[in-house]
């Protein structure tokens, strides 16, 4: 018996498979996440985090099974703006003419209308959120210009600014300097107090019980899901990467 579907789940994929062609990157994935959990991905490169992100946003539709964002369809919850998103590769042109406060505002297109035409609410809110990532005094700084970790923290005031009630972080901390990566844990506990609904990948899994309330070990399927320390056991660990990475953790 497949477990029934949690009504007040934040998140909730059932029996999800993706495959891109030949490949499958997802198979009969089960998640349940709960309103304001912090939920770290931990798997190894092409066991499916990206695209476990880009299910839960629409971005991809799964060959089968059933996904439920804030109990909508992914599409659904995308354009209402419930969900924010952080992707792993922002692939922003350096030479593309908009600032830090530009990318922030962007999150506040949805309530706008067409006009696009931001009021004092939104000016606002980009300015609460930039405080937030620690980006104000970078504010007119043209996108392409910053560091990775200052860009990352741009979307995610981005996805406060949006006022999402579940954000999706993929990598965040991957090649961020430490002041980045300091901030961006901070911000995700802050999130995470008011309610929202946190998903985070990482490749650091040292850093997973402090970051985290659970964790999903993921490869292809979910080899384990629950309490980061149960989680992150050693043969648990060596079913997800193999005993190379387990002699490294030593
Ligand atoms: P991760 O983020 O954990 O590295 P991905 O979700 O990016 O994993 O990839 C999962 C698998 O799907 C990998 O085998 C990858 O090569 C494949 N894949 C990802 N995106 C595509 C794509 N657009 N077309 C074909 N294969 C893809
Ligand atoms: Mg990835």
């Amino acid at each position: 018996m497949e477990p029934a579907p949690s009504r007040d789940a934040a998140l909730e994929l059932r029996d999800v498979t993706v495959r891109y062609g030949d490949v499958v990157a997802l198979e009969g994935v089960h998640l349940s996440i709960a309103p304001g959990r912090i939920c770290g991905v931990v798997g190894m490169n092409g066991s499916g985090k990206s695209t476990l992100f880009k299910t839960v946003m629409g971005l991809v539709t799964p060959d089968s099974g059933s996904v439920a964002v804030a109990s909508l369809a992914p599409t659904a919850a995308r354009k209402r703006g419930l969900v924010g998103y952080v992707p792993q590769n922002e692939d922003v042109d350096g030479q593309f003419p908009v600032s830090v406060a530009d990318v922030v505002m962007m999150g506040r297109y949805g309530r706008m209308g067409f006009s696009r035409r931001p009021r004092a609410a939104d000016h606002a809110a980009v300015a609460e959120a930039l405080d937030r990532v620690e980006l104000t005094e970078l504010a007119d700084r043209q996108i392409g210009r910053l560091s990775g970790g200052q860009r990352k923290r741009a979307f995610v005031a981005r996805g406060i600014a949006q006022g999402a009630d579940i954000l999706l972080l993929d990598e965040p901390f991957a090649g961020v300097d430490k002041r980045s990566e300091a901030t961006i844990s901070r911000l995700l506990r802050e999130l995470a107090e008011d309610g929202r609904t946190i998903v985070v990948s990482t490749h650091d899994l040292r850093a997973l019980p402090a970051l985290c309330d659970e964790a999903v070990l993921l490869l292809r399927r979910v080899l384990a899901h629950g309490d980061p320390r149960d989680v992150l056991r050693p043969e648990q660990l060596a079913r997800a990467f193999g005993l190379d990475v387990l002699a490294e953790e030593g």
